[in-house]
């Protein structure tokens, strides 16, 4: 059976990008006889409110969607990303780095990389490696005297550990891999416990998600997710990465467009046919 899932952050009212999106996810579901989820992505607690968790609800239910209950919290479910990381650790793919971004500007500008292409990924610079060196009594010494640190994985250790990745995209086919182009990931930090990457991947397992719907700005992303089932040694869903929306002035839609959000134009008199008419209509399948 499919099951699909719309993953919003609480960090503002949702405005018509997601309106597509969960709309997409919720006719997928449906077409295939299947189920929808929600799942509130509130691992940051320095960007979440609760009163955007209610705001969601309200303006996807006023949408005309129907979703599963319980709605999955994640900063409810840390003791599940502990549990991942626990078990990359347990491989020996995880390190504590200690470095601060000042730390990583500056190694990359000595070594003579900057502004060389080598130290961009696909979401900015590529860690250079600072304390993948360092000695394990070293790490200690530093974790005991109170230094903050997050753990990273260990990306060429973790790619030789599972060797090739592909996965499935529904428009695109057969997706090789390559999450070697993101270096050494935060997996976990202090203040947030889990890293989008961890947590998105290991609920999509625990949810039976069959298939992941979202946009395609997500598309590398998916990357890093592929790799992190296989170390985890959770099922692979498939994914269809959608088209992006953007406004009359081509730009994506975003948090701080105040007047696209669906509460701006619900109070604004628009009726939920309106708002999916602007969206270009119910996303069709099949
Ligand atoms: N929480 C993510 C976002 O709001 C979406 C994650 C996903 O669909 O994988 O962009």
């Amino acid at each position: 059976m499919i099951v699909t899932r719309f993953a919003p952050s609480p960090t503002g009212f949702l405005h018509l990008g997601h309106a597509y999106s969960a709309a997409f996810a919720w006719q997928k579901a449906r077409h295939g006889g299947g189920k929808f989820l929600l799942r509130i992505e509130d691992i940051d607690p320095t960007r979440c409110r609760d009163e955007y968790i209610t705001a969601i609800e309200e303006d996807l239910a006023w949408l005309g969607l129907a979703w599963e209950r319980p709605v999955r919290l994640q900063s409810r479910h840390f003791g599940d990303y502990q549990a991942a990381l626990d078990k990359l650790r347990g491989k020996n793919l995880l390190y504590p780095c200690f470095c601060s971004r000042k730390d990583i500007m500056a190694e990359i500008a000595d070594s003579g990389h900057a502004p060389h292409p080598a130290s961009q990924g696909p979401e900015g610079v590529v860690y250079p490696g600072i304390c993948r060196h360092l000695s394990s009594a070293e790490r200690e010494r530093r974790m005991e005297s109170g230094m903050p640190y997050c753990w990273r994985l260990d990306m060429e250790r973790a790619m030789k550990s599972v060797g090739e990745l592909n996965w499935l995209d529904e428009g695109r086919g057969a997706m090789a891999a390559n999450p070697q182009d993101f270096g050494d990931i935060v997996l976990a930090r202090k203040e947030t416990p889990a890293s989008y990457h961890l947590a998105v991947t290991v609920d999509d397992a625990l949810q039976g998600v069959t298939c992941v719907t979202r946009g395609e700005d997500l598309l590398r992303a998916t990357d890093v997710h592929r790799l992190l089932q296989a170390l985890l040694e959770l099922p692979a869903p498939f994914y269809h990465h959608h088209r992006l929306l953007t406004d009359v002035a081509g730009r994506r839609y975003a948090k701080r467009d105040k007047a696209m959000t669906l509460r701006a134009l619900r109070e604004n008199g628009a009726s939920p046919s309106e708002v999916m008419n602007m969206v270009g209509g119910w996303p069709v399948f099949g």
